[in-house]
């Protein structure tokens, strides 16, 4: 059996975080709002968030950065798009192949390459990351700086490139309306590592089982590492303490997809349990704090994992 889908359904406990905001309209930040099913409205931290922290992990926890492509040693946003080795690729799979076989990132986390045009969706994926709408709890902070000339260092900081200053030389004070929040946040992920190395223009693998469990295991690592240590927006000043993370895993080692529900659903755990005696080659392990969820991690780490079965594939 070799592992084909991964997906992480979990419970967190944050407190006195500030980890996605709307964005700021003159000294006020506005906490992120997202609204649920039932019309109800709650705190939300954004797919793009989680996931631009597990491809930071990805990056960080790879030593040898001459596996990425250019733009991804750098961790350039434009990744595949970027990378040299592509240009003067004419067919889509030509470019893809390049673009998968030259970069663990690009091959992990996908990309967009303009000409020609190729597209690779992500092989890790994420989902709103929602406040339980009974357990979040949101504050307004006013926070004040002084400052006797000129600007402060820390308004200065703040301040973006290009965005218009007015230097004063009399004593200054800002005042600044920062939100904190306090809540469970309901996270899923799902993970396809029979997708890694995969050339989804002419389905052949583009690198050999070795590379793709090497790649496979970093994804992993960098799982454990983005929950361990949950970067966001504001941690300079408002980094979340972390108090409680509780849910599970569930994988399927055969050529089915994860199911998944909600974590924001009361019982979800009892319910995955359920379902995946609904299906062969579907288990589940229940986590309840971080350090069980990193042993399940680790476990699945080690497995092999799955390879479709293509006629004529070597
Ligand atoms: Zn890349």
């Amino acid at each position: 059996m070799a592992i084909f889908e991964i997906g992480i359904l979990g419970r967190v406990t944050w407190n006195l975080h500030s980890m996605n905001n709307e964005g700021t309209v003159g000294n006020v930040t506005e906490p992120r709002t997202v609204v649920l099913a039932d019309g109800e409205k709650t705190d939300g931290i954004s797919g793009e968030m989680l996931k631009h922290i597990h491809a930071y992990n990805v990056w960080l926890l790879q030593e040898d950065k001459g596996q990425f492509c250019q733009a991804c040693q750098k961790f350039h946003p434009q990744k595949a798009d970027m990378n040299p080795l592509i240009q003067g690729k004419d067919t889509p799979e030509k470019a893809m192949e390049t673009a998968i076989s030259s970069c663990i990132l690009c091959d992990l986390h996908g990309f967009l390459v303009q000409r020609p045009a190729v597209a690779r969706p992500s092989t890790v994926e994420f989902g709103w990351t929602l406040g339980l709408p009974e357990k979040t709890h949101r504050e307004i902070h006013i926070h004040a700086r002084h400052s006797m000339v000129g600007r402060s260092r820390e308004e200065a900081e703040e301040k973006q490139a290009g965005e218009e200053t007015v230097e004063r030389q009399v004593p200054a004070q800002m005042i600044y309306h920062r939100p904190t929040r306090s809540g469970v946040y309901a996270i899923v992920s799902v993970f396809q590592p029979w997708r890694i190395g995969l050339n989804e223009v002419d389905y052949t693998y583009t690198i050999d089982d070795e590379k793709r469990k090497n790649r496979y295991q970093l994804a992993m690592n960098a799982y454990k590492a983005t929950f361990m240590r949950t970067d966001g927006a504001m941690t300079s000043t408002r980094f979340p303490h972390v108090e409680a993370m509780e849910g599970v895993v569930v994988t399927s080692e055969t050529n089915f997809p994860v199911p998944t529900i909600s974590p924001l659903k009361d019982g979800f755990v009892e319910e995955m349990e359920s379902l995946v005696t609904k299906q062969r080659g579907l288990s589940h392990q229940k986590f309840s704090n971080l350090a069980e969820l990193c042993d399940i991690i680790n476990a699945l780490a080690n497995k092999d994992i799955f390879r479709l079965g293509m006629p004529g594939a070597k």
